[in-house]
C-alpha cells in the first residue's frame, strides 16, 4: 500500500480504536480522559505519523532508537514521542534529545546513562521503570522483587522524573493476572512516591484488558497502523 492510501486508513482505524479504548474505560468506572493512547509507529513511514497528526493525535511511539531519531527530525516538532524499545547506551544521547517518555528503564546503568545525558543536556527525562511481572526470561525488566528499590534508585537519581511503570506480559496465557500485579505494585509504590502513577501496559491484542486492570497509557502498533513485517 502507498503512504497516502495508509494515512488515510490510519486516521479511520485510531477513530475506532479511540471508541474502544473509551468504552473500555467506562465499563471499568474510569474516564476516558485519563488514558493516553500511544500510536507506536514502528516500520510505518514519517508520512504515515504525519496523517495521525494532522488528525490531532500527538502521542507517538517508536521501539528503535534510529527510527526515533528519523522520524522526529523528518517531522519536526508538535510531536510526543514516547520511546518504548530496549535501548543501548551508546544510542541514550540522541533519544534523550527527543523523547517526551521513555517508557522502557530495564536496569540502573540504563537509568544512570539517561540520567548523565539528561543533564548534560539541560532536562529532567521523564521515565517509566519496566517490570517483568511474567517473570519471562524472553522479556527485559527487573523482577517483581527488584522493583521498589529499582524505583527508588531511579527516581533518586538528578536529572529522572519517575512517573510510573510499564510492563509486556508473556506472549502465552492470560495477560490480566500480569496486568493486576503491575497496578498492585504501583498502587503500593504510589503510597511512598506520590509521582508514581502512570501504567503502560496493553498492546493491540490485549488493550480493552489492560485498560480494565487500570491501564493509563495503552501502546498500540497494529490496532492502528494495520500488519506490519513479521521481523520488526
Ligand atoms: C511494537 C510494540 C508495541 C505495539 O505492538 P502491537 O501489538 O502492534 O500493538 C507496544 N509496545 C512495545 C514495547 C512494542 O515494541
Amino acid at each position: 500500500m502507498s503512504a497516502p492510501e495508509l494515512a488515510a486508513q490510519v486516521a479511520d482505524r485510531l477513530a475506532a480504536v479511540r471508541e474502544r479504548v473509551h468504552e473500555a474505560a467506562r465499563r471499568s468506572g474510569r474516564s476516558p480522559h485519563a488514558l493516553t493512547i500511544v500510536a507506536v509507529a514502528k516500520t510505518f513511514p514519517p508520512e504515515v505519523v504525519a496523517a495521525l497528526r494532522d488528525s490531532g493525535h500527538l502521542d507517538i511511539g517508536e521501539s528503535r532508537a534510529q527510527e526515533l531519531v528519523a522520524k522526529v527530525d523528518a517531522l519536526g516538532p508538535g510531536l510526543r514521542w514516547h520511546f518504548v524499545g530496549r535501548l543501548q547506551r551508546n544510542k541514550v544521547a540522541p533519544v534523550v534529545a527527543r523523547a517526551s517518555l521513555v517508557h522502557s528503564v530495564d536496569r540502573l546503568p540504563l537509568a544512570e546513562a539517561i540520567a548523565r545525558h539528561a543533564r548534560e543536556q539541560g532536562k529532567v527525562q521523564p521515565v517509566l521503570v519496566q517490570v517483568n511481572v511474567g517473570e519471562d526470561p524472553a522479556k527485559a525488566g527487573f523482577s517483581v522483587e527488584e522493583a521498589a528499590e529499582a524505583v527508588g534508585r531511579v527516581r533518586a537519581l538528578d536529572g529522572l522524573a519517575c512517573q510510573g511503570l510499564m510492563t509486556l506480559p508473556p506472549l502465552e496465557g492470560d495477560p490480566r493476572e500480569p496486568f493486576a500485579r503491575l497496578r498492585a505494585l504501583r498502587d503500593d509504590l504510589r503510597a511512598t512516591y506520590p509521582e508514581v502513577q502512570h501504567l503502560s501496559m496493553g498492546m493491540s491484542a490485549d488493550f480493552e484488558t489492560a485498560i480494565e486492570e487500570g491501564a493509563t497509557m495503552v501502546r498500540l502498533g497494529e490496532a492502528i497502523f494495520g500488519r506490519r513485517d513479521a521481523t520488526a
